[in-house]
């Protein structure tokens, strides 16, 4: 156990320290242990040590663990691609969908949490920086998204994710960061609409991303180690 709460520790320290370097309260960020592919044995060593919430990118892989863990109290996050057809797996179980990035799938949800009597918290995932290897609505398109998912009855659009190409250098990863926190702005100023959240910032950038305004950060690596 001492080596995953160390590193939950160290986690916890360079977030504060980033958050009081930008003037902000530690509190106003929540941290996101990534568990993809991590044993389920290993995630309750982590939820022992503290950990509130888990991202899940696979949504089979995050029923098994539910399944293993439902005697604890833990909130799930999904972070991953999701295919339309795989969207109803998710109405159940995860507080927030970070990963919504098309009308059609956005529309889905909707559709899937009616028939659940529920209301789905979501965020707009945008792809910032054009590479086609990631998910997310192309920055050009994102304003018409936000808005037509925010009319939706059955899903609450909470706010933006990013993830920037990576790089050894964080600072790189800045700009990115930057441009999120904009378009939040853009929301604000140009729909009318409040999205607090923005999921920004993993292991080697999370604290860039506080210092630019990131409210939910996704850390996987640097809490469980690397990923076999
Ligand atoms: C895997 C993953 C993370 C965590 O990445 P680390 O570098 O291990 O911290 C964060 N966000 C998403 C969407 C991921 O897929």
């Amino acid at each position: 156990m001492g080596d995953l709460s160390d590193r939950l520790e160290a986690v916890r320290e360079r977030l504060a320290t980033a958050a009081e370097r930008a003037g902000r309260d530690p509190a106003s960020v929540r941290l996101i242990a990534v568990s993809k592919t991590v044993p389920a044995d290993r995630v309750r060593e982590a939820i022992r040590a503290g950990v509130d919430t888990l991202g899940e990118n696979y949504v089979q892989e995050a029923r098994a663990k539910m399944a293993d863990l439902a005697d604890l109290t833990v909130a799930w996050h999904f972070i991953g691609r999701l295919q339309t057809n795989k969207a109803k797996d998710v109405i159940e179980g995860f507080s927030l969908i970070h990963s919504v990035d098309r009308l059609k799938l956005a529309r889905e949800l909707d559709r899937r949490a009616g028939l659940h009597g529920r209301t789905l918290p979501i965020l707009i995932q945008v792809n910032l920086s054009g590479e086609e290897t990631k998910g997310g609505a192309a920055e050009s398109e994102a304003l018409d998204l936000i808005r037509t998912a925010a009319g939706l009855e059955h899903i609450e659009v909470r706010g933006l994710m990013t993830m920037p190409p990576f790089f050894d250098d964080p600072d790189r990863a800045r700009p990115f960061f930057r441009s999120l926190a904009r378009l939040a702005e853009a929301a604000r100023q140009r729909l009318g609409l409040a999205l607090p959240e923005l999921s920004m910032g993993m292991s080697g950038d999370f604290e860039a991303a506080i210092e630019e305004g990131a409210t939910l950060v996704r850390v996987g690596t640097a809490i469980f180690g690397r990923r076999s």
